[in-house]
């Protein structure tokens, strides 16, 4: 049996630089789900599909196929077979990818590629619905989150270290947009899972963290 680490949160949480680390640690793959939800966005976006469109995006998210490989340990998406990994992690790529990630069809196939990864190998998965969904028995459950206002001036670093112009209180707007839309959607809603460790990284560092979720992995 595979070995299996999930790790779900709001945006922001860092919930990919801890899982990253961790999966490095261990010698496990680190499986970035956010990223095939961006894949499918940034595939929407390019066919001009508006994101109230339902069906339009069931119908194109048929023609949408994402797989995942590794060069060098860094996980690669491919889009029909164009590597896209670069183009996934601007915020109109990101709004996307929570407005369609409610659509069912987008989630089940997407969730069918992540379990089938989780077989094969050991994983760090991070998302949403890991915990809940995707990987219910999984050994290790942790649900990473941090303040909304913690969680903003976060995102505003990194994307203001790109040199992208960005403002913190929009920033903070969408989040809590993208948060309340995670949250309550009808299928896979972001939530802990009952049988998940808490983690408030508001006041801890990186490496607290890291260090919280393998001496989790330790005491199993
Ligand atoms: O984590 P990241 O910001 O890359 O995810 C982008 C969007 O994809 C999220 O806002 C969420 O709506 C969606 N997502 C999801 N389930 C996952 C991972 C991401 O619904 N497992």
């Amino acid at each position: 049996m595979s070995y299996q680490i999930a790790i779900d949160g709001p945006a922001g949480a860092g919930k990919s630089t801890v899982a990253k680390a961790v999966a490095e640690r261990l010698g496990y793959i680190y499986v970035d789900t956010g990223a095939m939800y961006r894949a499918m966005a940034l595939y929407l976006l390019r066919r001009h599909i508006d994101a109230a469109d339902a069906e339009g995006i069931s119908e194109a998210s048929r023609h949408a196929d994402i797989t995942i490989s590794y060069v060098d340990g860094a996980q690669q998406v491919l889009l029909n077979g164009e590597n896209v990994t670069g183009l996934l992690r601007t915020e109109e790529v990101g709004n996307m990818a929570s407005a369609s990630s409610v659509n069912p069809d987008v989630r089940k196939k997407l969730v069918e590629l992540q379990q089938a990864l989780a077989a094969r190998e050991n994983v760090v998965m991070d998302g949403r619905d890991i915990g809940t969904c995707v990987l219910p028995d999984a050994n290790v459950k942790v649900y990473l989150t941090a303040s909304t206002g913690c969680r903003a001036k976060r995102r505003y670093d990194e994307l203001s270290a790109k040199g992208e112009d960005c403002n913190l209180e929009e920033i903070e707007a969408d989040i809590r947009e993208r948060d309340e839309r995670d949250m309550t959607r009808e299928f896979s809603p972001l939530r802990q899972a009952g049988d998940a460790v808490l983690v408030d990284s508001s006041d801890m560092t990186v490496e607290e963290v890291i260090g919280k979720i393998i001496s989790l992995v330790q005491g199993k």
